[in-house]
This record gives structure tokens, sequence and C-alpha cells, in this order.
């Protein structure tokens, strides 16, 4: 096992590896922007480290910072979490070449899966089903549109190195093509540098369905089961849960298999998530693979009594997976993400002191936050300041028990989506599981404040 596991992170995501690493008997180190002082994953930590200015690209983003902070305090391994360079293949490759252990992936399969199109061709090969578009990227605007019209409209065109929504744009017809093409194309290099597009069919109503996936270097891979995360605004993840209120144990039999067979063929090791869309008429097909923990793994890890970041770093130390199959499910749980943004600013970020907090609690309701009253939530970085995970027997329990932890649970000072969220819990379509990825879209009264 390690000695000491340097975070490279922040937030509540830092805090829960700080949680793993103690329960392990390993140190931690963390390392803080100057806009980070006063936060908890300091507090908690071995050790820390301030490695530069508040702006990621100058703190949390500074590679060579990040391994001469591990050097400085002795840590022989670095958990990046999720965000920030949890997908970059490079960081991967420099925390090895510096004797240290990444705790996830390798960079090459970092690599294939952070290509759009590479990982499209992966899946392919071993015959897990993909949405239909084209092959590999298109440069030229004439043959992507010949393409979509033999494919029909909508499509989408996504960026290859995409991720957080960035770089998709939906065309709905031929005249809406060319601008929406060269949009996503320059969307795309000045977000990740790389302006390669391709083309997809665009699904109507579907479902976002993803599978947790772990594997050891001892080539065992297993899937953990589904979430269901349908419940999304502008193609971002607000609420999760497992079970999907659309599975059978045939579905999942089958999308889990692929999920496994997909993440085999790139020898996956460590915690990934397959990501699907299950279309209204049951075909389901792949959309990309996450090569690291997922901001709702706590969904996977209350439905299946897993920790999945201490088997992220059992994994990484070389230890074998502790399960060789997906445990029973235990009834349903659902996770709902708390943003500091203000619904009647359409949802702009709202940062500032936390004057009051009262935190929701009871059987089966689990938090993962790292403000506490008195923390100012910096205009830095993401809006989400805490998540709260509620179990069931059933849906209907979980739902209830999500209502109430909602309604108990009181931040003053930032505006946040509490409201918004208790809302959705009372929403008879979302309490019927009538839920896809435009349910926000047909709900529109859930955003807005009442009065
Ligand atoms: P990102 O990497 O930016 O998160 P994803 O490929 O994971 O992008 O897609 C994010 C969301 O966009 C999906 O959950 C879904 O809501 C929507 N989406 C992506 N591809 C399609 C598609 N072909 N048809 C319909 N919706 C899609």
């Amino acid at each position: 096992m390690f000695k000491k596991v340097l975070i490279a992170n922040r937030g509540e995501i830092a805090l829960r590896i700080i949680r793993a690493c103690r329960e392990l008997g390993v140190q931690t180190v963390a390392v803080y922007s100057e806009a980070d002082r006063e936060s908890l994953h300091v507090r908690f930590a071995d050790d820390d480290v301030c490695i530069g200015p508040a702006p990621a690209r100058d703190s949390y983003l500074k590679i060579p910072r990040l391994i001469a902070a591990a050097e400085i305090t002795g840590a022989d391994a670095i958990h990046p979490g999720y965000g920030f360079l949890a997908e970059n293949a490079e960081f991967a490759e420099i925390v090895t070449a510096s004797n240290l252990a990444f705790i996830g992936p390798t960079a090459e399969q970092i690599r294939v899966m952070g290509d759009k199109a590479a990982a499209r061709k992966a899946m392919t090969a071993v015959g897990v089903p993909i949405v239909p578009g084209t092959p590999g990227p298109v440069e030229d605007v004439d043959e992507a549109l010949d393409f979509a019209k033999r494919m029909g409209f909508p499509v989408i065109i996504k960026a290859a190195a995409g991720g957080g929504g960035k770089g998709m744009r939906v065309a709905k017809d031929a005249d809406d093509f060319a601008r929406s093409f060269q949009l996503a194309r320059s969307e795309a290099l000045s977000a990740f540098g790389n302006g390669d597009v391709y083309v997809e069919k665009y699904l109507m109503r579907p479902r976002h369905i993803e599978f947790q996936i772990m594997g050891d270097k001892f080539g065992n891979v297993i899937h953990l089961g589904e979430r269901d995360c349908s419940v999304q605004r502008r193609h971002q993840k607000l609420i999760e849960e497992s079970p999907s209120p659309a599975m059978t144990p045939d579905l999942r039999k089958r999308m889990g298999d692929a999920a496994v067979a997909g993440a085999k063929a790139i020898e996956y090791v460590g915690a990934g998530t397959i990501e699907m869309l299950l279309d209204e008429d049951g075909s389901f097909y792949f959309m990309e693979m996450n090569t690291r923990i997922q901001v709702e793994h706590p969904v996977t890890e209350m439905i299946t009594g897993i920790d999945l970041v201490k088997e992220q770093i059992r994994v990484a130390a070389g230890e074998r997976l502790s399960v060789l199959e997906m445990p029973p499910l235990r009834g349903h749980v659902i996770e709902c993400r708390v943003n500091a943004e203000d619904p009647n600013r359409n949802f702009q970020p709202s940062p500032g002191k936390i004057h009051t907090f009262h935190p929701p609690g009871g059987n089966g309701v689990r938090l993962d936050t790292h403000v506490y009253a008195g923390y100012t939530v910096p205009p830095f970085y993401d809006s989400m300041i805490a998540k709260v995970i509620c179990q069931g027997r059933d849906r209907p329990e979980a739902l209830a028990k999500m209502r109430l932890a909602l309604e108990t649970f009181i931040i003053e000072g930032p505006m946040t989506t509490i409201p918004f969220l208790a809302r959705v819990m009372q929403n008879p379509r979302f309490q019927s599981g009538d839920v896809d990825t435009k349910f926000l879209e047909r709900e529109p009264d859930l955003m807005k404040e009442p009065g």
C-alpha cells in the first residue's frame, strides 16, 4: 500500500479522497490555491502545499508544481479526483515518469477514451453499439453535410476531444448545418485546442444511462450496475439514481455486458464509467467512457456497499478487486447536486459567504460537501457545493427521503439550487420515472422560482 497520497484537487472530492486514505491508513497531502487557504481539505490532510494563485491554470492545472509538491512532501502516489487533470494523459505520463503512482488508468487508456472518435472505433471493434455517425472526424463541411443527409436530421456535431457539454451543437436540418458545424469546430478549438468534430445521429428522447466499471491489474473487469443521469440542464447532470427506472434484469445484462466488453477491450484498470444512451425503442448506444472517478459515484457506493475510492487506491497499489461481480443492489439510491447558482438569473453562479449552514441527516442520508458556516464560496471554480444522496427501500421512499433532506437543508448566503431540486422531487412525471434528457425542457416551470 502507498505511504502518502497527494490529492491534485479541491472541494468535496478532495475531502472524499482524504477519508478513503485515512481508512486505509495512508497519509495525505493537500494542495491548494491562494483562494482555497481556508478549505477543509487543507485542514484535514496530513501535509499541505500552496501551489499558486486562484485561477486553476495557475495552480490546480500546473503539472510541475504538483510534481514538486509530491517530491517535497514525500508522497508516493497522486490521486487526480475528477475535473482538472483527471483525464489528462500527459499528466498521468509525467506522474509515472516521476516515479509516482497515478491512481487511475494508464496514460494510453486515457488517451484512447479521451478521443471520442478513437473510442468509438475501439468500441465498434468489440461489437459494442455506438450512436450511428461518421466513423472518424470530418473536416470538410460538404462531406459532413452529405453524411448528415444520408443519416437523417437532426444530427449532433461533437468535439472529438469534448467534455462537459462543450463543443456540441445540434443541427435540425440542412439549412442549419453549415453554421452549427463551424460553431462546433471553433468552440472545440478554443475549449480543447483541437478542432476535430464528428457527426452523430441526434436521439430525440434518450435516457442517459451509465455503468460503473472497476478493473484491476490482473485482468479482472466488472461493472457495478447503472446510474440513470437523465435529469440534465444544458447536457449537464443534475440528478442521478440507481437502479434506472427503465431497467430490467435483461436490459441490465445486455448493457452491462457491452460496458464490460468495452472496458476489457482496452484492459481497463481502475474506476471508469461507460456512458450510454438508451433510445425510446430500447436500443442502446455507447457514448463515451470517462476514465476517472465520477461526481455521482456515491450512488453506486450506497446501492452496492462498495467504497469506490478505496477500491481505486487498492487497485493502483496492485491489489485485486475486492469483488468479482456486482453485489445485490440495496433498494433505491438518488443523488442531487447542489450548486451555488441563482435560479432567478438563469442559474448563473452565485458565489459568496455562507452565513448559515444546517446539513440534512437521518437514516439513509449521505452528504458530501466541503462547505460550512463562515465559508466563502470562491468564484473561480465549479459551482457545485454539495451532493445529497438518499437511500430508500424503493424509489418512492428514496424520493420522499430526498424531498425531506432538501427541505431541511439550510444554506443562507449564496443562492442555491436546493428549492429547484425539491420541486423536481414533487413533480408527477419525475415521480413516475418518465424521464429523459429533455425532461426539464418539457417541464420549464420547474426552473422558475415561485413568486
Ligand atoms: P460531454 O463529454 O461533453 O459530457 P457527452 O457525449 O457525454 O458529452 O454527452 C452529454 C449529453 O449530451 C448526454 O448525456 C446527452 O444528454 C446529450 N447527447 C450526447 N449525444 C447525443 C445524441 N447523439 N443524441 C441525443 N443526445 C445526446
